[in-house]
């Protein structure tokens, strides 16, 4: 397999600012000619959100990217016309001209490097594993789906690729340490790819630890439908921690605590993100599991 051209899209939501100024610092030094042989397209996702520093104008940009929504044209607002520049620009679904894409974005929650997978083919699962041999704290969170040619996120453009999130930080700054991480991630990929354009087979673990989608978990209301809990303390920056029966999740504002009741041991990610408040949304459920490097995941 040859992977020769490459999107690498920041600001997909424009209140992150980490993959903005790093599509601009790889602008500015001559990234191309460091990663010579590669086909690199440096793109902002979401440049009016970003001026506005928002996560999106009308609708979530990374909700936008399903196969349907990018034919329907009678589809209002900035963000399904925005989805359509972009696969136009770097891989309509229906003739792939761009054969890897990163997707960069920041979080709010205590998510550290994550590379976040929605295709689970072999080569993807190979790629993250290598990551993991050079950035050992990284973590790899698959988000399966019934309709792969559905899925809204902008990396089901193509195939090969990863959406990267880093965290804890604030919407609307850039941090130096965040900043480094996002752009080391980037390095490790793209001399991943180019070990294998090459030929080489780059040694990887036989297996590697997935966190995969499971659910997600909003928080209780009152009766007149707004929050009314916060995240309790001790599930406060856990993310990819062990959550088990009985574990506090909530403190309610009328004092009681709530409790985590699934017999399962399940893994939190996106903990308090604030980017889903607005969705009720309080964190997400994710089940560990060992990947063969070698055979990819087998479905149940
Ligand atoms: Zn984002």
């Amino acid at each position: 397999m040859n992977i020769k051209n490459i999107a690498i899209v920041g600001g997909t939501h424009g209140n992150e600012y980490t993959g903005v100024y790093l599509i601009r610092k790889l602008r500015i030094n001559q990234f191309q000619e460091k990663w010579n042989g590669l086909n690199i397209d440096l793109l902002i996702g979401n440049p009016k959100a970003y001026e506005k520093c928002v996560r999106f104008i009308d609708h979530d940009l990374n909700r936008s990217f399903g196969k349907k929504d990018l034919t329907d044209f009678e589809l209002p607002g900035y963000e399904a016309n925005r989805a359509k520049v972009i696969s136009q620009k770097i891989d309509p679904k229906d003739s792939p001209k761009t054969d890897f894409i990163i997707d960069l974005h920041t979080t709010c929650a205590n998510m550290g490097v994550s590379i976040i997978l929605v295709n689970d083919n072999i080569y993807n699962f190979k790629m993250a594993s290598y990551i993991k041999s050079k950035i050992p704290n990284c973590h790899i969170y698959y988000i399966p789906t019934e309709s792969y040619a559905e899925h809204h996120f902008l990396n089901t453009l193509s195939p090969y690729g990863f959406a990267l999130e880093v965290g804890p930080i604030p919407n609307g700054i850039v941090r130096h340490d965040i900043f480094n991480q996002t752009s080391n991630t980037i390095d490790v990929a793209l001399e991943f790819i180019n070990m294998t354009n090459s030929g080489e087979n780059p040694e990887v673990d036989n297996a590697i630890e997935v966190f995969i989608h499971r659910k997600t978990v909003e928080f209780p209301k009152d009766k007149e439908g707004n929050i009314n809990a916060i995240i309790h303390e001790n599930l406060q920056d856990k993310d990819y921690q062990p959550l088990k029966k009985g574990d506090p999740i909530f403190s309610t504002l009328e004092g009681e605590i709530v409790t985590f009741e699934e017999d399962e041991i399940l893994h939190p990610v996106f903990i308090n993100a604030a980017a889903y408040y607005y969705k009720n949304i309080a964190f997400s459920l994710t089940e560990k599991v060992s990947v063969d490097t070698k055979k990819g995941l087998t479905k149940a």
